[in-house]
């Protein structure tokens, strides 16, 4: 299980720790191996030419140019896909059970570049090493051995029609799947998106964020030297306007799967409505409240709580950003999530003892910095950070606004910052429906010790996902999606196979014998 909150601690870190003696891990800054353009199997610069950096957000600094995805690519890329897809392909051909022992290999060699992987995500990303390591790689491991185990798994039914008919049914590949990914977990969104689609036998045509292609770039490789066959996985770095659009937009591309804002979760439901009616998954943005009853254990939800927003730098699509407190013990809470924030280690993501690093680029660090005033404007109350910290890079000292009114924007904007917001209320059908009222529906979580509450929220809560007395307990086995605005479809898990199979029905004549 993807336990968020206490993987900084984990024991395989301890294990890294004990291993190495070391408290700081060196940045791989002359180990970056690959910046082109994965097609086919091979590395590609971009037909025009083009390259963008990336950037270290703990320093501000590029850390090297990567090739520059457009339009011409993408047709490429797509060609190579369709290919690969074809009747009588080595990928078509295969036995499920091959597909499930490619996937499983692909593991493997994660599993033997862990420690460069991890470096690699935090020098991209700045997400601290020990999360990198334990969490982020160490959930993509899990993620593509789970689905591993489905290739040879995803049955059909046969169906007991009336009439003299054998019927059955089918599940098979949709075939190119465009997949877009977003910078906040560069190799677990790569994975949720990759694993279920070549578990199932689709080919890919993928592009990574703008602001982390490294990781990215460094499982084309190990996707190569697992043994997929040509044209199987093409992965592409590029910009979202032009060659994330272009995939969105693209007539032989018959799925697109999207993690990120839903202003572009919009535009790709546009985009495919205006092509070829392509299949739409979307996984998007959230406000999700936690909510902390009047008989919750406090300690234990103060500390959920802090680690539903901070976690990952606030950077998360379900992270809880609307903790509304039971107005008998809200001075309380308050005041022991300040002190819990204020010690919360913010620094070096090399360091092995950081908790948190720097925002994932200028535009982030801006927007938050852009909350943070309007929330002060509005008359909420900040009673921690609201500072940038350090003179280089993005980081921003964990942040608290008390007394916010749900009107403010810092109430019902996403901020994916970290900038937590404490409501107070009295009543428990006040509190549903003030949680209730947002466009967003991905996640919530809800504190109390009196089961016949808990059951009642579980139920009343429009999200996709309801965590009781913790937040952020996810894995590979559990489906993962938003309610209204926060997305279409389902990840992970059983239900997040759907999205990769077209189910067909077939119906056969049954000869009789006097007929
Ligand atoms: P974004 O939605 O712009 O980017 C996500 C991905 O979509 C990237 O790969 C990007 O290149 C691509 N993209 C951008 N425009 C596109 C287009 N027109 N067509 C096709 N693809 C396109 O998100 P962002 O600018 O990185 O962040 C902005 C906000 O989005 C954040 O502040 C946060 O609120 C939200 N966000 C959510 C998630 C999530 O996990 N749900 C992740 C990242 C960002
Ligand atoms: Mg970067």
């Amino acid at each position: 299980m993807l336990r968020f909150q206490s993987c900084c601690r984990a024991s395989v870190l301890h294990h890294f720790v004990s291993h190495y003696s070391v408290t700081k891990v060196d940045k791989p800054l002359e180990k970056v191996h690959h910046t082109k353009l994965f097609i086919n199997n091979g590395w590609h610069n971009a037909v025009n030419g083009k390259t963008f950096p990336t950037v270290d957000p703990s320093t501000g600094k590029t850390i090297v140019q990567v090739a520059e995805a457009d339009k011409d690519d993408v047709d490429l890329a797509v060609y190579a896909a369709k290919q690969a897809f074809k009747l009588g392909s080595p990928w078509r051909s295969m036995d499920a059970s091959q597909r499930g022992q490619l996937l499983n290999r692909l593991a493997e060699l994660i599993e033997r570049d862990r420690e460069y992987l991890a470096s690699l995500e935090t020098l991209d990303n700045g997400k601290p090493f020990s999360m990198s390591y334990n969490m982020d790689v160490g959930e993509t491991i899990k993620i593509y051995r789970y689905f591993a185990g489905f290739a040879d798994k995803c049955h059909g039914k046969t169906i007991p029609i009336d009439g003299n008919y054998f019927c059955y049914t089918r599940h098979e590949p949709v075939g190119v799947c465009g997949q877009i990914i977003p910078w906040n977990f560069p190799l677990v969104m790569q994975s949720w998106k990759l694993a279920p689609a070549l578990a199932t036998g689709n080919t890919v045509v993928m592009k990574v964020a703008e602001q982390t292609p490294l990781s990215g770039l460094y499982i084309a490789s190990l996707i190569k030297e697992a043994g997929f066959p040509p044209g199987v996985v093409n992965i592409l770095t590029g910009y979202g306007p032009t060659a994330g659009a272009a995939i969105a937009r693209h007539m032989d591309v018959d799925k697109v799967a999207f993690t990120g804002s839903t202003k572009v979760g919009r535009l790709i439901q546009q985009a495919a409505g205006e092509s070829n009616l392509k299949r739409v998954t979307l996984e998007l943005g959230g406000k999700s409240p936690c909510i902390v009853l009047e008989d919750a254990d406090l300690d234990q939800a103060v500390k959920q709580c802090h680690e539903a927003l901070f976690f990952n730098m606030g950077q998360c699509c379900a992270a809880g950003s609307r903790t509304y407190v039971h107005e008998s013990i809200y001075n309380e809470f308050l005041e022991r999530s300040i002190e819990r924030a204020k010690a919360r280690r913010v620094g070096d993501p090399f360091e092995l003892d950081t908790e948190h690093g720097p925002q994932i680029d200028k535009r982030q660090f801006d927007k938050i910095f852009d909350y943070i005033e309007s929330g002060k404007k509005e008359g909420a109350k900040l009673v921690c950070g609201g500072v940038r910290h350090g003179d280089e890079g993005f980081f921003i000292k964990p942040t608290v606004f008390a007394e916010v009114q749900d009107n403010m924007r810092i109430a019902r904007e996403e901020i994916f910052g970290p900038v937590q917001q404490i409501f107070k209320f009295k009543k428990i059908e006040e509190v549903i429906n003030r949680a209730n009222n947002s466009k967003y529906g991905l996640a919530a979580g809800v504190f109390t010790k009196d089961l016949d509450k808990a059951m009642h929220l579980t139920q009343v809560l429009q999200a996709g996902t309801v965590w009781v007395n913790t937040y952020n307990a996810l894995g590979c086995q559990t489906p993962f999606g938003g309610y209204k605005e926060s997305g279409n479809g389902r990840e992970l898990g059983e239900d997040g196979l759907r999205a990769y199979t077209e189910v067909k029905c077939v119906t056969i004549k049954i000869p009789q014998k006097n007929s």
